[in-house]
């Protein structure tokens, strides 16, 4: 669940990035945010994560408000949402195996956990035939699969993906939304940030438009493709 009150972000270069946001994405929920470069795509994002505090207004996450977030508090929001960055951010030198292993140590999961999780989520993306293989002899497509599955290692309930069709060709950008949609139905809430108004149309949904930092669409429509609802 994300729930954004009186939202607004004012940068010290003296630009009102988000203006009185109000937004409520609920548990389950498949959401599309789009909008053009400079419209407060990011800095939504970054709010979510709890990178960025609001100038002013609530932002509740996960049911945590995330302003009254400390110390080890953060660690436990954190694992509570999995992202899946535009560049990726995997440790080319390691397995594939390892990238998703490692976030699962982190939050001290046992070894034996991880042996049965680690394959289960590469499974997920159709990775599980390159668990040993290095990070850096992945395909892009490929590598975007692995960040992936180390996003939802930690089982979370949300799932932010930014910008994730950036680098695809069409045929491909479809395939992943199908795979996030895949992944939404297993009950994972997930909030995807474009910029891409076709791909988006084509496959309807929620969609939530920001201009100039305004939320100034949030509908659900009705998409042309075959996995649009
Ligand atoms: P988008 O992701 O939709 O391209 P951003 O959230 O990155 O939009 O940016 C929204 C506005 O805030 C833009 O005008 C951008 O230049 C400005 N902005 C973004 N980050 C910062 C920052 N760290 N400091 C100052 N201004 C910023």
């Amino acid at each position: 669940m994300v729930e954004m009150k009186n939202v607004n972000v004012h940068y010290a270069s003296g630009v009102d990035a988000l203006v009185d946001v109000n937004l409520r994405i609920n548990d389950g929920e498949f959401v599309f945010i789009v909008g053009e470069s400079g419209a407060g795509k990011s800095t939504l994002m970054k709010l979510m994560m709890r990178e960025l505090a609001p100038s002013s207004g609530r932002v509740f996450v996960n049911g945590y408000n995330l302003s009254k977030l400390k110390g080890n508090k953060i660690a436990k929001f954190r694992r509570s949402i999995g992202v899946v960055f535009q560049e990726f951010r995997l440790i080319q030198d390691y397995t594939v195996y390892e990238n998703v292993a490692f976030v699962l140590r982190i939050a001290d999961k046992s070894n034996r956990y991880i042996r049965q999780r680690v394959p289960y989520v590469l499974n997920l993306v159709e990775l599980g035939q390159k668990a040993r293989s290095k990070t850096h002899d992945l395909s892009g497509g490929e590598q975007q699969r692995v960040a992936i599955a180390r996003a939802l290692a930690n089982d979370p309930g949300l799932l932010i993906v930014d910008e994730p069709t950036g680098n695809l060709d069409p045929r491909r950008s479809y395939e992943l939304v199908g795979l996030l949609k895949e992944i939404n139905l297993c009950g994972t809430t997930v909030v995807m940030i474009t910029h891409e108004h076709n791909l988006v149309q084509d496959f309807g949904g929620r969609i939530i438009n920001l201009e100039e930092g305004k939320i100034t669409f949030d509908q659900t429509i009705g998409g042309i493709t075959d996995e649009g609802e």
